[in-house]
């Protein structure tokens, strides 16, 4: 076990928010966990588990031990008439991942191509982009309990998806670390093309037969020139979720501004929150060392040497203006340590 003291964190987290761990530590294998929980010099209770470090905001140095999942391998586990069941370790990149899948003709996550961090991390916030989220194609994770210092099995209704929600947002905060996660991926794709921009990307491309690597290609387009790419200039994506409300009260919001942008939700209303933050005067403001993207008012940013409790106050203050004007409470999406 290689144990690193006062570990620059710098380089591990896509807003390159200058902060350190006390101790640092990589695990490459589920021996390497339990080795560090047995491990009474480190294993104390203040520790973080860290993927690619691309939905978190550093506000500080971590008085801990940040552990980051290097657990690798890809490997399909079984195969029905419908379904291929594809076991990631949690240490795997996510795009890598999907690249695998793409080769590979398992289809199902080709619209989540390109979002950035590890396997491990997608089940935590539910991954979602492009009407795809991962809870779709999830079938069961292998974690170990921080606690009992053994390995469980979690299956699909156990995690509690939600929009960028599971469990382990909340009650089981902090309880596992992921080692691994299965996928159950289609034989026959599900082709979804109605999202956003990507029937217009494939026409531009001069697609004849859309497939699941159109799709995929189509949206890495996409992403490419809507979002700042973090080695370029620090950001964690959206940095608020959409926030839900109710019909009553979207009625009440759409009187007093006809152009608000929502989508139907259930029996309830998604508003945008880049509409929101752009409404309320934010889109390509500079503050410090930090601000708001210039073209998605969704994504706040690191100019160069921001700290990350410039970048929260920034969040604090577009929170209450939209709170202000709209009556809505926007929510962090980014995970704030
Ligand atoms: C440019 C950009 C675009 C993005 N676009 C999208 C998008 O379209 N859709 C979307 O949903 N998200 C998006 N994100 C957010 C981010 O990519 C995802 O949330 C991703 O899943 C985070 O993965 P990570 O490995 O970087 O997690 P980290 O940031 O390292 O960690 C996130 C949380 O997961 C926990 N965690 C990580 N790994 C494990 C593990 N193995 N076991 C237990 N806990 C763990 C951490 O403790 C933390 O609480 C975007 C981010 C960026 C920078």
């Amino acid at each position: 076990m290689n144990l690193l003291e006062n570990y620059s964190l710098k380089k591990l987290n896509t807003f390159g928010i200058d902060a350190s761990a006390k101790y640092f530590l990589e695990v490459n294998s589920v021996a390497d966990v339990q080795a560090f929980l047995e491990d009474k010099k480190i294993n104390t209770e203040l520790r973080l588990i860290l993927g690619g470090g691309s939905n978190m905001l550093f506000t500080k140095n971590f008085d801990g031990v940040v552990v980051k999942n290097c657990i690798k391998g890809i490997e399909l586990l079984k195969e029905d008439s419908e379904n291929y069941y594809v076991k990631a370790g949690a240490g795997e990149s996510w795009h890598g991942f999907v690249m695998n899948c793409i080769n590979n003709n398992y289809a199902g996550v080709e619209n989540l191509s390109l979002i950035p961090g590890s396997v491990g991390a997608a089940p935590i916030q539910n991954i979602g982009a492009y009407g795809v989220e991962q809870k779709e194609v999830f079938f069961e994770l292998e974690a170990i309990d921080l606690k009992e210092k053994k390995s469980v099995t979690i299956n699909k209704s156990d995690c509690q998806f939600g929009y960028r929600d599971s469990i382990f947002k909340r009650e089981a905060k902090g309880k596992y670390i992921i080692a691994s996660v299965t996928f159950k991926l289609f034989k026959k794709p599900k082709l979804n093309t109605s999202y956003g921009a990507i029937n217009q990307e494939m026409e531009k491309m001069g697609v004849k037969e859309i497939s699941i690597a159109t799709i995929s290609q189509a949206v890495c387009n996409i992403r490419k020139s809507k979002l700042p790419n973090p080695e370029v200039l620090g950001n964690a994506g959206s940095f608020f979720k959409n926030p839900t409300i109710s019909a009553e009260q979207f009625q009440a919001i759409k009187k007093k501004f006809p152009d608000l942008v929502a989508y139907p939700s259930d029996v309830n209303f998604k508003l945008a929150a880049g509409w929101l933050i752009e409404q309320c005067g934010w889109k390509g403001k500079h503050v410090g060392n930090t601000g708001v993207h210039k073209d998605q008012a969704l994504v706040l940013v690191n100019y160069g040497n921001a700290n990350g409790s410039e970048v929260f106050e920034l969040s604090g203050k577009i929170m209450e203006s939209v709170k202000e004007k709209f009556n809505v409470e926007l929510e962090r999406e980014v995970v704030v340590v």
